[in-house]
């Protein structure tokens, strides 16, 4: 297995072997990520986060994966700090960070920005989200946490509930479980429930994904609830927001109906969908899961970056 230049753009540009072999990376990552170990193996390289999308957990658990692993970072965190607002365009300002770092990864409102972005980066450029596309180290970030709490990513039944329209988490989650052999429960309101084109998709994959607008209806045999927030910023009418915002809300009174052991997982940030209360629960996982962002990453990157690594920690 070949990583080293790779672009990062679809999840599906892993085979299922590649992506747990990531993982695998991941679990030795330990150590270094909370800062108990110290290594040096990507040191001398530039990583450029190039964010025209706001963020938090996807930037900054980037940028602390390749310090933590030795390298530097530069970039920018709004498109306002860069020549986009001169009329910049992307595939300009692509060539010009991959002449200046060894990585790029990038973060866009345009869906297919990403795809656009890697035909003019000749560094590997990893997609950290783009607009209602996907988002793939997210995607990986999920697998290994579902991995780490149940042993295993076959035979499990996985309910994805909110903005399966507008989310790409989803999106990316959805492709990634198929391949797996998860089986998929899709909960939203139909005007933002998975797009056909995607269910078609994970149809053709095997997959035999169940729709419904009732999380009620679904909790009891989850083994895995994965909420996600209203895409609020990419509805084009303010009305057909409002119609589904805070349609639903995980709390404990649902969670009676669940297994002991299902676990509730969200990318973050959230807004209302899971009460507090929740945080309190074993059922919790989402902050567990935004810290498995750095070790994720930190596999990915040195994958991508030194030739010389061999999935153990020097
Ligand atoms: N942080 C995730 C994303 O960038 C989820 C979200 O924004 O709701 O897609």
């Amino acid at each position: 297995m070949d990583f080293v230049g790779k672009d990062v753009v679809s999840i599906k540009d892993f085979s299922e072997k590649e992506i747990e072999h990531i993982l695998d990376c991941a679990d030795k990552m330990a150590p270094l990520a909370d800062g108990k170990s110290k290594n040096t193996s990507l040191e001398g390289k530039v990583l450029a986060s190039l964010f025209y999308e706001p963020s938090t957990r996807t930037r900054l658990s980037f940028e602390s994966a390749m310090l933590r692993l030795g390298g530097a970072t530069m970039g920018f965190a709004e498109p306002t700090g860069s020549s986009h607002v001169k009329g910049e365009t992307i595939a300009d300002t692509i060539r010009m960070a991959a002449s200046y770092a060894d990585v790029i990864v990038l973060r866009h409102p345009n869906e297919g920005a990403a795809k656009l972005a890697s035909q003019f980066s000749s560094k590997p450029e990893i997609n950290a989200g783009d607009g209602a596309g996907q988002h793939p180290t997210q995607t990986l970030l999920d697998l290994y946490t579902i991995r780490n709490a149940k042993g295993k990513l076959k035979d499990l039944n996985i309910v994805l509930l909110g903005d399966l329209k507008y989310g790409r988490t989803v999106h990316s989650l959805s492709y990634a479980l198929a391949m797996f052999g998860a089986s998929l429960t899709f909960i939203a309101p139909n005007s933002i429930q998975m797009p056909q084109e995607i269910v078609n998709h994970l149809t053709e994959m095997g997959s035999e994904p169940a729709l419904s607008d009732s999380i009620l209806d679904n909790i009891s045999d989850a083994d895995v609830l994965y909420v996600t927030r209203i895409q609020k910023e990419r509805f084009p009418d303010e009305e057909e927001y409002r119609k589904v915002a805070g349609l639903y809300r995980v709390d404990n009174n649902l969670l009676k109906n669940a297994k002991d052991n299902l676990i509730v997982m969200h990318p973050l940030p959230r807004v209302d969908e899971i009460a507090p209360e929740v945080d309190d629960t074993p059922h919790a996982l989402y902050f567990k899961q935004a810290f498995n962002g750095v070790l994720v990453r930190m596999a990915l990157l040195s994958l991508l970056l030194d030739p010389d690594f061999d999935g153990g920690v020097k």
